[in-house]
C-alpha cells in the first residue's frame, strides 16, 4: 500500500524496463569479477569490495589510491576480453567461516572480512581460475567463454562510499555494461545516445526554455520568457478544455496556517517535506500558530466549497487552479524538471455525490485522453492501483472502495483503454487511476493521475444537502492530467526530442531577410503574424543567410520564412518547415490563414 498523499509526486519520473532474462543477469554478474580480477591483476594494490550486476550492466567498487583513468579502463577492457577468451571456468567452493577467514588473510583483504560477517552460512566462494576467487552466492555462466567478448564495454569512473556510509573509505566505482550479442550491445549504446541527445535538461538549455541558478537553489527552475510561452500555452489550452466542461476556475494562496494541514493529515504524515525547513524545536513552535507553504491544493479547495451549504443541485462542482506548491526534495533526488521544489500543478478536486462518482470518473478520463491526444502522447496505458485486499489499512467502507474500484474499472472499459491493474498500489483513502507513458524510447513515465478520496470529505466533515433534505458526505475526485507543469513539460522535450508540435512551439515562425533591404518588410508581416496570435519573429541579427538559417534549425522553430528581393516585390514568403522541409513561395495572405487553421486544430504546419 501506498501512504502518498493526493497529488504526490511519483517516485521515479520514469520506471525501466526490468525484463532482464536469468541468463543476462548470470553474464553481468560474472563479467563483474572478470573485470575485479583484471583491476587487481593490472593494479595489485586495488581491494575488491562489492560488484552487482544492475540494469543495463554492473559494478564493482575499488578501493585504490591512484583514480582511475580513462586510459585505466581501455587496458582494464583488454585484460578482461583476455580472460573472456581463456574459457576460465567458475568453480563454487563451500568453505567454513574460520576457513574463509583464513584465506581472507592470506590475501589481505580487509573488506572482506566485513563482508564475510555480514553473510550466512554456508559461507560460498567462487574460483575464477586457479588464484582468484571473491565471496559470492552466484549465480554464474559456467565458463568466461558464454561471455561474448564484443558484447561488453567499461563506461564510467563515478565515486562511491564504503557501505553508503560518508564516515567511511571513499571508493572508486567502476560502471560496466554486457550483453548476450553485440548486436544487443550496440542497440543499447544506440538508446543511450539519443536518450542523451533528449536529455530535457540538456535540450532546456539549448532551446533556451528554463534554467537554474544556485544563488536561488536546486530544484528551484527559473522559466525563460520562452519557457514561460510554453507554460502558458499549455495552461491556456487545459483551461479552455476545462471550461466547456464545466469546471469552476479558483485561486488559492501560497501559505497557509499549519492547522489546516494538520486536519488533512499532511502536517501528520509529510512535515518533514514541507517548507519552511526547520529544526525539531522550531517546528514544535510552528506547529502551535505557525504559517507554512503549501505542499497541496487540495485543503484550499475544500474551504471553497466548505463556504456555503451545498446543495445537491451544485453538484458536481469542480474547482481547477494551476497551483504552485512546495515540497522539501532530498536535494540529491533533484536533477532536471522531474523533482523539483516549487511546481505548479494542473489541480482540480471534484465534489460529487455518490450516484455521480461513475459519470463523473468517466468525465475526467475523457478529458485527460483528450489532453494526451491534442499532445501527440499515443502509447500509454493505464494503471488501476486498487487495494490489497487481505491488509486491513485502508479508511472507509467495504461497500464505498468496491464502487469506487467499480467505477474506475467501468469507465476504461467503457473507453477501451489498455489497462492493467495493481493491487495494493491505492492510496489509503482511496483507489487511483495512473496513467503510464511509454516514450519513443521505450521508456516509461508516469504522466497524470485520478484519485477517488473518501477520506478528506470525512476529515473536513464535508456535506451538501441530500434531494431528500438530509445531509450527506460528498466524495471528492483529485486528478492532474498534467501532473505538473514541470514534470509535463520534460517529458515533452524528451518525447519531441525538442521539436514541439507547431501549436505549442515556444516560437512558431522566424522570417529571415536575405539582406537588410528586406528587413522592413521582415518586421511589419512578423507584426502582422503577432497581431493574429502567431508566436513569430523576425531575425534581426544581421548574419549571412546560411548562418541565419542554421540558427533557426539549431532553434528548433517550426516554419521559416525566408525573404528576398523576389518575396517582397510579390508580397510572398519563401517557406521551409521542420515537418515537410521546402515548401516553396507562398502568398503572405495564404501563409497567414493556414498558419491560423494549423494553431486552431492543433495540426503541423
Ligand atoms: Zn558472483
Ligand atoms: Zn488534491
Amino acid at each position: 500500500m501506498s501512504n502518498a498523499l493526493p497529488n504526490e509526486q511519483p517516485e521515479k519520473i520514469y520506471l525501466p524496463r526490468t525484463s532482464e532474462s536469468e541468463s543476462l543477469k548470470k553474464i553481468r554478474h560474472t563479467t563483474s569479477h572478470v573485470m575485479a580480477m583484471a583491476v587487481q591483476k593490472l593494479f595489485p594494490e586495488a581491494q575488491v569490495t562489492i560488484g552487482p550486476w544492475i540494469e543495463n550492466g554492473f559494478y564493482y567498487d575499488f578501493d585504490k589510491p591512484e583514480p582511475f583513468t580513462e586510459q585505466d579502463l581501455k587496458t582494464i577492457k583488454k585484460e578482461m576480453v583476455k580472460i573472456l577468451k581463456r574459457k576460465l571456468p567458475l568453480v563454487r567452493e563451500e568453505v567454513s567461516r574460520e576457513e574463509a577467514q583464513r584465506r581472507i588473510k592470506e590475501i589481505n583483504e580487509p573488506y572482506k572480512l566485513e563482508i564475510l560477517e555480514d553473510l550466512e552460512d554456508p559461507i560460498t566462494i567462487y574460483y575464477l581460475g586457479d588464484d582468484w576467487w571473491d565471496l559470492c552466492a552466484g549465480p554464474h555462466v559456467e565458463n568466461t567463454g558464454e561471455i561474448h567478448p564484443k558484447a561488453i564495454d567499461l563506461e564510467s569512473v563515478a565515486g562511491a562510499y564504503w557501505r553508503g556510509d560518508e564516515n567511511r573509505e571513499q571508493l572508486q566505482r567502476i560502471y560496466g555494461t554486457a550483453w548476450e550479442t553485440p548486436e544487443q550491445l550496440a542497440e543499447y549504446k544506440r538508446r543511450k545516445e539519443e536518450a542523451l541527445k533528449r536529455d530535457h535538461r540538456k535540450l532546456g538549455k539549448e532551446l533556451g526554455l528554463f534554467l537554474f541558478a544556485d544563488p536561488v537553489g536546486p530544484g528551484l527552475p527559473l522559466w525563460t520568457p520562452k519557457g514561460t510561452v510554453l507554460r502558458s500555452v499549455l495552461e491556456d489550452f487545459l483551461k479552455q478544455e476545462q471550461l466547456k466542461r464545466g469546471y469552476l476556475p479558483v485561486v488559492t494562496p501560497h501559505i497557509g496556517r499549519v492547522d489546516l494541514f494538520k486536519v488533512s493529515g499532511h502536517w501528520q504524515n509529510y512535515k518533514e517535506d514541507m517548507f519552511p525547513m526547520m529544526a525539531e524545536d522550531e517546528q514544535a513552535a510552528l506547529a502551535e500558530q505557525g504559517f507554512v507553504l503549501k505542499p497541496m491544493n487540495c485543503p484550499f479547495h475544500i474551504q471553497i466549497y466548505k463556504n456555503e451549504l451545498r446543495s445537491y443541485r451544485e453538484l458536481p462542482m469542480r474547482l481547477a487552479e494551476f497551483g504552485t506548491v512546495y515540497r522539501y526534495e532530498q536535494s540529491g533526488e533533484l536533477g532536471g524538471l522531474t523533482r523539483v521544489r516549487g511546481f505548479t500543478v494542473d489541480d482540480s478536486h471534484l465534489f460529487v455525490t455518490p450516484e455521480q462518482l461513475d459519470q463523473e470518473f468517466l468525465s475526467v478520463v475523457d478529458l485527460i485522453l483528450s489532453v494526451f491526444k491534442s499532445l501527440q502522447l499515443k502509447n500509454f496505458q493505464a494503471r488501476l492501483s486498487f487495494r490489497d485486499p487481505a491488509s486491513d489499512k485502508y479508511i472507509g467502507s467495504e461497500e464505498a472502495w468496491s464502487k469506487a474500484e467499480g467505477a474506475i474499472r467501468r469507465a476504461v472499459q467503457t473507453l477501451g483503454m489498455n489497462y492493467f491493474e495493481a493491487l495494493g498500489e491505492a492510496a489509503f483513502y482511496g483507489p487511483k487511476l495512473d496513467f503510464i507513458f511509454h516514450d519513443a524510447l521505450d521508456r516509461e513515465w508516469q504522466l497524470g493521475t485520478v484519485q477517488v478520496d473518501y477520506n478528506l470529505p470525512e476529515r473536513f466533515e464535508l456535506e451538501y444537502v441530500a434531494e431528500d433534505g438530509i445531509r450527506k458526505r460528498p466524495v471528492m475526485i483529485h486528478r492532474a492530467p498534467f501532473g505538473s507543469l514541470e514534470r509535463l513539460i520534460g517529458i515533452l522535450i524528451e518525447e519531441y526530442a525538442g521539436d514541439f508540435p507547431f501549436w505549442l512551439a515556444p516560437v512558431q515562425a522566424r522570417l529571415i531577410p536575405v539582406s537588410e533591404v528586406q528587413l522592413p518588410f521582415v518586421k511589419e508581416v512578423a507584426q502582422k503574424m503577432r497581431s493574429l496570435g502567431i508566436r513569430a519573429e523576425a531575425d534581426t541579427s544581421g548574419e549571412r543567410l546560411g548562418k541565419s538559417i542554421r540558427n533557426a534549425e539549431k532553434a528548433k522553430i517550426p516554419v521559416m520564412a525566408v525573404v528576398g528581393a523576389k518575396e517582397v516585390e510579390a508580397n510572398t514568403l519563401s517557406i521551409r518547415t521542420r515537418a515537410a522541409g521546402e515548401l516553396g513561395t507562398i502568398a503572405v495572405a495564404e501563409v497567414l490563414e493556414k498558419m491560423e487553421n494549423a494553431i486552431a486544430n492543433q495540426e503541423n504546419f
